[in-house]
């Protein structure tokens, strides 16, 4: 059975509709390719999942485990098991990357009936993350993000996704800014992860990368509607003529 089902989700933003009757399933361990023009909607996909306050979802569901994600507050939503790495992650000036990533994990422990970490055994896991991306320790020390490179963003992003271990995370143009090595570091995570269970949904052009992901199904958005779906055939074909080319 499906880890998530999306049913007929319309998302609003503002007076204007953004999203219009998304439906999709996606398995443990699976791994979707999200692809669309600029604007499609790809992004508010994961905003509305995730419970940003101006992506308004105004009709449909969206179940993960068996709870509706629309139905719960935003910060009990990665408590359910949901992971969003944000297109242009933000700062967060004045709170420390450690303590912020410990907090959330220990939100999510805590959901799971298990005990928090205490700052030494984090960092012993988060060390480990952080040397698996080529990430310098010395990161944990400072603010979410502050004075991050781009690149810097995408891998704290990942360091996330290491410690939270969710069901399903949504990786919004994660490739955007990562360097090759950064790239393969995102493959092997993701794919480690798969086997472990985690179901993936990855919006990406980047076809080398997409490849190497051996995705379950590929989906194009197309002015906030399904508009194909099928597997790493479309995302070539995508890759080759764009988005503009006739359809059938
Ligand atoms: P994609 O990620 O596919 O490039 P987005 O989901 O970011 O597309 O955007 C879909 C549409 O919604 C675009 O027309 C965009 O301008 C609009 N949009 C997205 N976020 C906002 C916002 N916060 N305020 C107003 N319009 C927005
Ligand atoms: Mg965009
Ligand atoms: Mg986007």
């Amino acid at each position: 059975t499906p880890v998530l089902q999306v049913r007929d989700l319309r998302v609003d933003i503002g007076e204007r509709t953004v999203l219009q009757s998304i439906t999709l399933d996606v398995q443990p361990g699976s791994l979707t390719v999200l692809m669309g023009a600029n604007g499609s909607g790809k992004s508010t996909l994961g905003m509305a999942l995730a419970g940003h306050p101006h992506y308004k979802v105004t009709a449909g569901q969206a179940i993960l485990d068996g709870k509706d994600l629309i139905q719960l507050p935003a910060h009990e939503r990665a408590r359910t098991g949901f992971f969003l790495s944000f297109q242009s992650p933000p700062d967060i000036p004045g709170v420390k990357n450690n303590l912020f990533i410990r907090t959330a994990l220990n939100a999510v422990r805590e959901s799971k009936g298990e005990a928090p970490l205490d700052a030494f055994d984090f960092l012993s896991g988060a060390k480990q993350g952080a040397k698996t991306l080529g990430m310098p320790i010395t990161m944990l020390n400072r603010p979410v993000n502050e004075g991050f490179s781009g690149g810097e963003r995408k891998r704290n992003e990942l360091l996330q996704l290491t410690q939270l271990n969710p069901r399903v995370a949504l990786l919004d143009e994660i490739d955007s800014g990562l360097d090759v090595d950064g790239v393969r570091a995102v493959v092997e995570l993701v794919q480690r992860m798969r086997a472990q269970g985690t179901a993936f949904i990855v919006v990406s052009h980047y076809l080398q990368m997409i490849e190497s992901l051996q995705p379950d199904q590929v989906l194009r958005l197309d002015q906030g509607r399904i508009a194909e779906t099928g597997g790493l055939e479309l995302a070539r074909s995508i890759a080759e003529t764009g988005f503009t080319r006739a359809t059938a």
